[in-house]
């Protein structure tokens, strides 16, 4: 995850600002009585404009692709997530967050988004709408697995699921969706691997292949790939151990054994990414974890070295049967989901936004009445709220209003609460002019980033005023 550093979170107009719990977790903090459970992460105040960020930069990509957004259920009977995601995948085996509940179900807090979002899709008769139905998700993701960077046990995932189209085309969007949005967000270094793992249709005889080559190296492979070889051997592939890797280097590919079809659809997707000056390199050894796929899978890598051995960003493909696999009709389907605390550590820091105004006043109900004033045309403003309730000195307020970054201090004296204007002081320059008050919000929307008022004089009387 992108910790970020110490206390210090914003560096605006060249000050040095400090917020309230924007420092990492537990940097310098008491130690607490109950820490926070492994592989959650609490997202603080620096870190909070970067979700905004790239949350709001994926609603507006899907507003424009015209996908809609699902939310489903964070859990859902474990059955669900042991049909749809497959019992021979780690998730299932190792890692879901399963419990009962006071009625004694079985419960599992969701692993990923695919399962409940084709069950939603059902049981909200989505199917019966004209197709695509095209849909994205966003929210946390639960999975027992060991932690380290880029890998937790809450962890956020966006995603996209496109219902009811099963030629090469919706799969060229999606996969330009992923891509355009990671360049949106700046994420660069990306590198779209693409495969195709075949079909009900051809998988089986290629499945056959594979089993002939690797049953004589069977006693060599760890015991997740000797149970794989039953169950599931494609994802003997897909194995996290380099000593098995290096025993699957020369065998059958998925991809020279697809029957006609399936190699039509893959060399369609191809050409199609070609036009949209969409960039991949061929990986034949791409599986994917999830038992569910058909056709086409992809990842999208990232060589930043912020990410260490997580490299994986985003991750999705084909999955034609799991919509009959819930009791649906014969549906097609393909998506991807993305993990969005990589994309947070390969962005990095960012700054923590900061009000424009900070009212600075003697009188209290007058400063919060401003300061809603202000708020009610869209300006961000803030006033000081003191620990001990009474307003304090004038000095202590602009200190306040220095450390809260913002770039204008109104002063609403008693003089000025007299005559109906406000003092307007440049934070940056120290320069202030008195604006009448019903021309305030006007006169702050006007004036761009740090731009003087236009009659300026020195700064000194409200420093030095008193409450
Ligand atoms: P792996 O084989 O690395 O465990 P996976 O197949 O389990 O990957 P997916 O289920 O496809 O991963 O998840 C899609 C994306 O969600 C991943 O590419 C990654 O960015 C993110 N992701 C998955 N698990 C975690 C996790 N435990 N913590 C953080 N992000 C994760
Ligand atoms: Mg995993």
């Amino acid at each position: 995850m992108g910790q970020t550093g110490g206390t210090v979170v914003a560096e605006a107009e060249g000050r040095k600002t400090e917020q309230a719990g924007a420092g990492r977790p537990g940097a310098e903090g008491p130690q607490l009585a109950i820490q926070p459970p492994r592989g959650t992460h609490d997202i603080l105040p620096a870190e909070s404009p970067s979700w905004q960020l790239l949350e709001s930069a994926a609603r507006r990509l899907f507003q424009v692709s015209n996908y809609q957004e699902v939310r489903v259920p964070i859990f859902e009977h474990t059955e669900l997530f042991k049909r749809g995601v497959g019992e021979t995948t780690d998730i299932v085996n190792k890692e879901m967050y399963t419990f009962s509940d006071r009625s004694d179900r079985s419960l599992t807090l969701r692993p990923e988004g695919t399962a409940g979002v084709v069950r939603a899709y059902l049981h909200g008769g989505l199917h019966r709408m004209s197709p695509p139905v095209k849909l994205w998700y966003a929210g946390p993701m639960f999975r027992y697995e060991s932690t380290k960077t880029g890998r937790q046990r809450q962890f956020n995932q966006t995603g996209v699921e496109a219902f009811g189209s099963a030629g090469p085309l919706i799969d060229a969007e999606v996969i330009v969706i992923a891509l355009r949005y990671l360049q949106e967000v700046g994420a660069e270094s990306c590198t779209l691997q693409l495969n195709s793992i075949g079909c009900p249709l051809c998988r089986p005889a290629y499945r056959e292949l594979l089993k002939a080559r690797l049953a004589p190296r069977l006693p060599e492979l760890c015991g997740d790939c000797q149970d794989r070889f039953q169950r599931n051997p494609l994802r003997m592939l897909d194995c996290k151990i380099r000593h098995d890797q290096e025993r699957y280097l020369d065998v059958p590919l998925a991809v020279d054994h697809l029957c006609q079809e399936c190699s039509d659809h893959f060399q369609q997707l191809k050409d199609l990414l070609d036009r949209q000056g969409a960039r991949y390199v061929l990986n034949p050894r791409l599986v994917r974890g999830l038992d569910y796929y058909t056709r086409t899978v992809f990842e999208v890598v990232s060589s930043d070295h912020r990410l260490g051995v997580e490299s994986t960003v985003c991750a999705g493909g084909r999955y034609d049967n799991l919509v009959e696999l819930f009791g649906g009709p014969p549906t097609p389907a393909v998506g991807w989901a993305l993990g969005m605390e990589r994309l947070i550590l390969l962005l990095g820091e960012k700054r923590v936004p900061a009000p424009e105004a900070f009212i600075v006043s003697a009188n209290q109900a007058e400063a919060l009445r401003l300061a809603c004033e202000l708020r009610a045309t869209g300006i961000a403003c803030d006033l000081d709220f003191p620990s001990r309730g009474q307003a304090r000195s004038f000095g202590k307020q602009l200190q306040q209003a220095n450390r809260s970054a913002a770039r204008w201090a109104v002063i609403l004296g008693d003089d000025e609460l007299a005559a109906g204007e406000v003092t307007l002081k440049n934070m940056k320059t120290g320069s202030q002019q008195r604006v009448p008050r019903r021309d305030l919000a006007v006169s702050l929307k006007d004036r761009p980033a740090g731009q003087a008022p236009a009659e300026e004089r020195p700064d000194n009387e409200p420093e030095t005023r008193t409450s």
